[in-house]
């Protein structure tokens, strides 16, 4: 059969959150550079910051939108403008957060009854679970979108079915995950699940796996040669088929794009990207946990002061609303900035990570080993120092250090809580980060091994995404089967 996407439509609806709204964007941009028309959902918070790139997008042909649908913030009692999750201050406005996000299906069903062409497809995010019944409203197969790799997602999927950590008495004594291509070992402490109290969730908890059992396929933001042999895995474990599209990051060819990936970047990027063309290639230390954790200001202290000591230039990425005032008047009281000067530099609020990670001065990644970034390192082929925080980043963390030999862990072993960051207060202390820094730019034997491992990797995730690469022939596989229906190849 030929192959003629323009025929499709197919709407995205992501959750809104960074690490979920900003794969999805790209992905929508991917099905829609191969003709298909792409639709996504979205509130108006979260529309001024994606516009500009959807609107380029639009400009250079790709049949792309972004629609907006109001967040009812008021009728479910959340302040007005809460419309992501790196908005909300604190863990407690979750259910209210998503009840909101329940309140979008009635609007975004009415809109898309309303398209031409009729959608073909719905790919949405796993939290996103009634949009298995629009799907079947619709008479269109939903796919589902889980933010994370293929390891990660088979990983729980395996503990979740076994007795394996039933005999496990302590919280912190590791044991392997069964089944897996290729085996590591976790605590209990930090399989995910543990970043939110439970109550919070327990009601949408039922929805979503009842939802995910009903979806027609799992579309993830990974490609097949890091997985492994996850991806047959999980492939037979849930009956359905699996589809590895990314890196989706590395859609964002030109400077443009990744400068205004995801949002505003800070008014400084232009000051700070001439600082970094001034720097050695591969000599800067990156540093950025993501856009959702707060840490403590004195936990952020020893970050600096870690980075300080380790004596490499780095760039270091504060996060608006992170330890604001006393976070800054450490900074202003120990004149840290100027201690650094020439060596070291502070970005406040939202870093152009992909623009920053692809310049050829970077030559290590100190993560939080969130999806997103972690796969964002390997397409740079950056070593990355792992400072896990919550969900699944642990298991990212064993699969970047463990299995891909890419990483030094900081040595952090217990989660913290989304929204309790501050009461834990300091995890992972100076030295601890000079060390994991060092050792990661170091030149003996281990550390080139490793670099040249993560060259391999970036070389692997680059090819992925070119014409004839493992990505872009699965994206021709989801076209084909959204046209065909699951006629074709078993699982
Ligand atoms: N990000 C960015 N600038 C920032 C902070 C984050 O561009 O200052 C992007 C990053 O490139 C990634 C996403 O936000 O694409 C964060 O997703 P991830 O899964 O890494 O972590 P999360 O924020 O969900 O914890």
């Amino acid at each position: 059969m030929s192959l003629q996407p323009q025929a499709l439509h197919v709407v995205f609806i992501p959750l809104l959150a960074q690490g979920h709204m900003i794969p999805m964007v790209d992905m929508a941009r991917i099905f829609a550079s191969r003709g298909a028309v792409a639709t996504v959902y979205t509130t108006p918070v979260n529309a001024r910051r994606f516009r500009t790139t959807v609107s380029r997008s639009g400009k250079l042909g790709m049949p792309i939108r972004l629609v907006e649908i109001p967040f009812p913030c008021e009728e479910v009692g959340l302040p007005v403008g809460y419309e992501n999750l790196d908005i909300l201050p604190s863990p407690e406005l979750l259910t209210k957060f998503y009840n909101a996000m329940e309140k979008l299906q009635e609007p975004i069903e009415k809109h898309i009854r309303e398209q031409t062409p009729a959608p073909s497809c719905i790919i949405s995010d796993k939290y996103i679970f009634w949009s298995s019944d629009t799907a079947q409203q619709f008479g269109i197969p939903r796919f589902v979108f889980h933010a994370m790799c293929c390891f990660s997602v088979l990983s729980a999927h395996y503990v979740k079915h076994s007795d394996c950590s039933d005999s496990i008495t302590s919280d912190m004594e590791p044991f392997e995950v069964p089944g897996m291509p290729k085996g590591f070992k976790i605590t209990k402490a930090q399989l995910p699940g543990n970043s939110v109290r439970q109550q919070d969730f327990e009601v949408f908890r039922g929805k979503i796996q009842e939802a995910e059992m009903a979806a027609q396929g799992v579309v993830l933001n990974s490609f097949n040669e890091l997985e492994h042999g996850c991806i047959k895995a999980y492939q037979k474990a849930i009956g359905k088929r699996v589809w590895c599209v990314g890196p989706v990051s590395l859609c964002n060819k030109d400077e443009t794009d990744m400068l205004q990936r995801g949002n505003e970047a800070s008014s400084d990027t232009e000051k700070y990207m001439a600082w970094l063309d001034s720097m050695k290639p591969r000599s800067v230390i990156y540093a950025c946990l993501g856009s959702l954790c707060r840490l403590a200001p004195s936990q952020l202290m020893e970050l600096g002061r870690g980075l300080e000591a380790s004596q490499q230039p780095f760039v270091w990425v504060i996060r608006r609303g992170e330890g604001d005032s006393e976070l800054e008047n450490w900074l202003m009281e120990e004149r840290f900035e100027e201690r650094v000067k020439g060596r070291g530099i502070v970005i406040r609020g939202w870093a152009p990570q992909v623009a920053i990670l692809s310049h050829q001065a970077i030559g290590g990644f100190l993560t939080h080993c969130g999806w997103n970034s972690t796969l964002e390192g390997m397409c740079s082929a950056l070593p990355m120092v792992t400072w896990p925080l919550f969900s699944e980043q642990f298991v990212n963390e064993a699969l970047v250090v463990d299995i891909l030999g890419i990483g030094v862990r900081v040595g952090v072993k217990v989660p913290v809580r989304w929204g309790e960051e501050r009461k834990v207060g300091v995890l992972v202390r100076e030295d601890e980060i000079a060390r994991a820094i060092d050792a990661l730019v170091s030149e003996d034997e281990e550390g080139e091994e490793r670099r040249k491992r993560a060259a391999e990797l970036g070389e692997k995730a680059r090819r992925a995404m070119q014409e004839g690469g493992s990505s872009q022939s699965e994206v021709s596989r989801v076209l084909q089967y959204i046209m065909a229906g699951p006629t074709q190849e078993a699982v």
